[in-house]
């Protein structure tokens, strides 16, 4: 009841206008978000590959509506891989993008072009992509521009989504690509997903199995704590050292968790978001914690 009461508040035009300007808004946002520009971006990325953490970077901006907005995402991108380069940052943060920021909704060929600009800037800056998967029917559009990116930049990433029946048959066909193996995080039909949560874990445990016996990069992209226990055991299991495959966790998600993985010797990569649209992904990730309704409250009060 209360995850689908923050998901429906994720999407109110006028709570997000409240809450973006609250002082309590914006100490939760800071827990979850780097910053609203790239110099916040930057820093953390910093701090955190001192912590021995790598990162990928995503911007949250507006909905992109328009070809000139679509345009500067792709610029606003290049700003970031610039800055990713001349802080020595290369080696530890990429970036992750969406097609629909890059303006798949104005535009197909367009987005497909621009994610191409996007990736020529990473090569530039010494460092790689992966893009975001969103709603079900976008899921050819993003393997298929994924597949073609690989020509000409093979590390290109491509995150596929657990909760999705096809997806095992997908980390068959992408075994050899980097892939990032995530459950999943858009409302979806029975016709096409997985609806219960066994459901879900156990199709992520078979893609996980394909990846892992595969000759690629699997990013394992969860938090639940029995997932990272099952990637730890399966990945001694197909003899992946460390280094041959990686953890990824959100910014300010599990932090204890994401320190031991990486004390234990895996590499692991924080999703790290910065932007001044911040309000959606922050009320998403307070959707799927335990507890959020406790950790409002002290944010409500605190401020
Ligand atoms: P859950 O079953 O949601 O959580 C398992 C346990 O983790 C919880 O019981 C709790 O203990 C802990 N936990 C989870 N969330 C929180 C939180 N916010 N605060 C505190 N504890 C928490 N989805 C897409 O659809 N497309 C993408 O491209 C995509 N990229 C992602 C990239 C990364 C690096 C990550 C980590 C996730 C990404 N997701 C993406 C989101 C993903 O699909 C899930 O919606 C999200 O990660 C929650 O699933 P979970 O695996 O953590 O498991």
């Amino acid at each position: 009841m209360l995850r689908s009461a923050i998901l429906a508040a994720s999407r109110s035009a006028r709570l997000e206008s409240l809450v973006s300007k609250a002082p309590f808004g914006r100490d939760v946002a800071r827990r979850f978000v780097a910053g609203d520009g790239v110099a916040d971006a930057v820093r953390v990325a910093a701090e955190l590959a001192a912590d021995g953490l790598s990162t990928t970077v995503e911007y949250l901006g507006a909905p992109t509506t328009t070809e000139a907005h679509a345009h500067a995402v792709r610029d606003e991108y290049g700003r970031l891989l610039r800055r990713i380069a001349e802080a020595g940052l290369a080696d530890s943060a990429e970036v992750s993008v969406k097609l629909s920021a890059l303006g798949r909704d104005v535009d197909e060929r367009l987005a497909r072009e621009l994610a191409r600009d996007v990736c020529a800037a990473a090569a530039d800056a010494g460092t790689t992509v992966t893009v975001d998967m969103e709603e079900s029917a976008t899921t050819d559009l993003v393997i298929d521009t994924v597949e073609k990116l690989r020509g000409d930049h093979p590390s290109t990433g491509v995150a596929l989504q657990a909760y999705l029946r096809r997806t095992e048959a997908d980390c068959r066909e992408l075994a050899g690509a980097r892939v990032r193996l995530c459950k999943g995080a858009y409302p979806e039909p029975e016709s096409v997903a997985w609806q219960t949560a066994l459901e879900v874990d156990k199709s992520f445990v078979r893609c996980l199995n394909a990846l892992l016996a595969g000759p690629g990069y699997p990013m394992v992209a969860t938090h639940d704590a029995r997932l990272i226990a099952i990637a730890e055991d399966r990945a001694r299991w197909f003899d992946r050292a460390a280094g041959e495959f990686e953890f990824q966790l959100l910014y300010g998600v599990r932090p204890a968790e994401q320190a031991r993985l990486a004390a234990d010797g895996h590499t692991v990569r924080v999703y790290l978001p910065y932007g001044t649209h911040w309000y959606g992904y922050l009320a998403r990730r307070l959707a799927e914690r335990p507890g959020s309704a406790a950790f409002l409250g002290r944010a409500l009060t605190n401020r």
